[in-house]
């Protein structure tokens, strides 16, 4: 029943205001934390044998989560060549079926959803409230993309014409997509793009970053327990590089989608191009240069609370996350001053403890760079804060969160993954100048306003070339079907994933002409 449109809601999640279902959940996730988890190449359900590597986890180096057989490049070639051979039947499978296996996902999903959160936690580093978010979002994307499947794809579109002639339009999978999803959406993003593409009609071979193999495992293995046919989805865990360039340059690949970097989507981008084939379509949601602007009047408490979870929130590794904080010089000085006090209590640690605000970066290169990040900035930064990290969290990959006030943005000349804010303030009658350098980042992701003059959120929205305005709150966690999300320019090619014209970018358009 819930399939067929209006019965369709987002998933509830959990009440993590109750303290006795904190405790519970407490007490199933420490008997989690010493399971061994495993994830391999996946040819047509098949495991091919290879060398295990270590996976550790990010707030504790030295402890084990699992371990990885890293894809070769036979395993690639047979990717390929078995979703090619899978792609003509599945292109006519009924759509019914299709979300009907999205469907069964979803109710896994819900009931699986410990073992879920405990690897997002153990291996992605997710904090408990991330975790769990990541899971109803996953939920989200397999009901939301079953439901639109159904309205877009079930019957051909009847057009007008002549009497004595008919005319439909119907829409098909393009054929073999690879899916490229990154570690900080280790299950939501990974799955959401996965369905997307099986849902429309075409066969995938899906590509987890290399830092979260073992959630990207377990979701496909579920995937191919709701139903969906083992030679349709394919799992090639492995080095990014290598396996693009055998995989992107085959010219039966019809499709990317990717989340992850702008470099790497440009990179994607070439490699289809250069192929004297079918032109590839790339669907691409990479990164953001991401600004709030606040003006005199905006609401303090408020701005302070939003500041912080944009900015802060899983660490600031988010591709929506607040990057830089636009404020007026005449209320600059009082607002810092209270955002540097908010941050001292913000608790940074191990994401096993349930009060922990921030956990840790994904490993140890992301710490090397943002530390490099600020020592290059330091010299010109006009003021610092870092919050002081406790010792035993040495052990982990931790950054402290920061606050660097600088003079322009033009200082940030890429975008910076992690929990480090930069403040810039404007004068008064500036606003123009400051959309006009946030355009010309060329970035197009999120963009916060606080303001309580619809003047001023009208004039930021209509001329800030962005893909997602936030109004008066944070400007992170996009809700599927609520909150369509991508960017634009450098932030992605859309469509927006979670939103209503995502599927149609996985299909093709038939049109049929009959003369009776
Ligand atoms: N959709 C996520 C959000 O709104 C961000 C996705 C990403 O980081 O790629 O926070």
């Amino acid at each position: 029943p819930q399939l067929f449109g209006k019965q369709r809601r987002n998933s509830h999640g959990l009440n993590l205001t109750d303290p006795e279902l904190i405790s519970q959940l407490q007490q199933m996730l420490d008997n989690l934390a010493f399971r061994h988890w495993s994830a391999a190449p996946l040819l047509s359900g098949r495991q091919p044998a290879g060398v295990a590597q270590p996976v550790y986890c990010p707030y504790q180096q030295n402890q084990i989560v699992g371990s990885v057989i890293n894809s070769k490049a036979v395993d690639a070639e047979q990717a390929l060549s078995a979703a090619w051979q899978a792609y003509p039947n599945w292109r006519l499978t009924a759509v019914a079926a299709r979300a009907g296996y999205l469907q069964r996902a979803a109710d896994m999903l819900e009931a699986r959803h410990l073992e879920l959160i405990a690897l997002c936690i153990r291996e992605g580093g997710r904090t408990l409230p991330d975790a769990l978010a990541e899971v109803r979002e996953a939920v989200d994307y397999c009901r939301y993309y079953a439901v639109n499947a159904m309205q877009l794809f079930s019957e051909p579109q009847i057009l007008p014409g002549p009497v004595g002639e008919t005319n439909q339009l119907g829409y098909f999978g393009r054929g073999v997509f690879v899916c490229i999803s990154p570690w900080n959406f280790p299950a939501a993003i990974f799955i959401g793009q996965i369905v997307a593409a099986l849902v429309a009609g075409n066969t995938v071979i899906a590509k987890p970053a290399a830092q979260t193999a073992l959630t990207a495992m377990f979701c496909v293995q579920l995937l191919h327990e709701a139903g969906v046919p083992v030679q349709v989805l394919h799992l090639l865990p492995g080095d990014g590089p290598s396996l693009g360039r055998i995989l992107l340059n085959d010219v039966r690949i019809a499709g990317v989608a990717f989340t992850g970097s702008t470099t790497t989507a440009h990179v994607i981008n070439q490699q289809l191009a250069a192929r004297e084939s079918a032109i590839g379509v790339l669907i691409a949601e990479t990164g953001g240069q991401n600004v709030l602007i606040a003006d005199t009047s905006a609401h303090q408490e408020q701005l302070i609370a939003d500041v912080l979870q944009s900015a802060f929130n899983s660490a600031g590794q988010r591709c929506s996350a607040l990057r830089v904080l636009f404020l007026p010089e005449q209320s600059a000085e009082p607002i810092i001053a209270r955002l540097i006090a908010a941050m001292q209590l913000l608790r940074v640690g191990a994401p096993t403890d349930i009060g922990v605000d921030i956990g840790p970066l994904i490993d140890r290169q992301a710490v090397a760079k943002l530390h490099k990040h600020v020592e290059q900035l330091c010299s010109r930064a006009k003021q610092i804060f870092q919050i002081d990290l406790a010792d035993e969290l040495q052990q982990g990959c931790f950054f402290a969160p920061t606050l660097l006030q600088i003079d322009n943005l033009a200082l940030l000349n890429s975008e910076v993954f992690g929990p480090v804010l930069h403040v810039i303030t404007y004068g008064s009658g500036q606003l123009p100048q400051v959309i006009a350098t946030i355009n010309a980042s060329a970035y197009g992701l999120t963009l916060g306003v606080h303001t309580r003059l619809q003047t001023v959120s009208r004039y930021v929205q209509q001329h800030a070339q962005v893909g997602n305005v936030y109004i008066n709150r944070n400007m992170i966690g996009a809700v599927v079907g609520v909150q369509p999300f991508g960017g634009m320019g450098l932030s992605g090619t859309g469509p927006k994933a979670g939103g209503p014209d995502y599927l149609r970018r996985f299909a093709v358009e038939q049109t049929v002409s009959t003369n009776i």
